[in-house]
């Protein structure tokens, strides 16, 4: 059992409320008509399936029943934060180029920043 925080409830509840429904910040395309068929199978069928920062779409459906998002390290299961509907995520994977994006790699860099910081 594990605590997920919801941004609407302003609280932690059980991860039981919860489910997923997959890949946030899928954009439906403008014009589906003008769409190669390509592109609209894109939109409905392929997910990103990223090892380490992946932006998920909850919903709270034993509470609030709101749908939010969840930025999550597919390698670790680690919840990094969440957030509403429509806002942005604060970490991207991106925004971690420049850190590791597992927990091996983390370990990395911080020793190769000790030994630095020895050397
Ligand atoms: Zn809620």
């Amino acid at each position: 059992m594990f605590y997920i925080y919801c941004p609407y409830c302003g609280e932690h509840r059980e991860e039981e409320e919860f489910h997923p429904k997959g890949e946030a910040h899928i954009v439906r395309p403008e014009d589906p008509e003008s769409c190669s068929d390509e592109e609209w199978g894109d939109y409905l069928f392929f997910r990103n399936n990223p090892r380490g920062i992946h932006h998920e779409m909850w919903v709270h459906a034993v509470g609030c029943r709101k749908f939010f998002n969840i930025t999550r390290n597919t390698a670790t299961y680690e919840i990094l934060e969440t957030y509403r509907m429509g806002e942005a995520p604060s970490i991207t994977a991106e925004s971690r180029d420049g850190q590791a994006s597992t927990g091996a790699q983390a370990e990395t860099s911080t020793a190769q920043m000790q030994e630095g910081v020895r050397a």
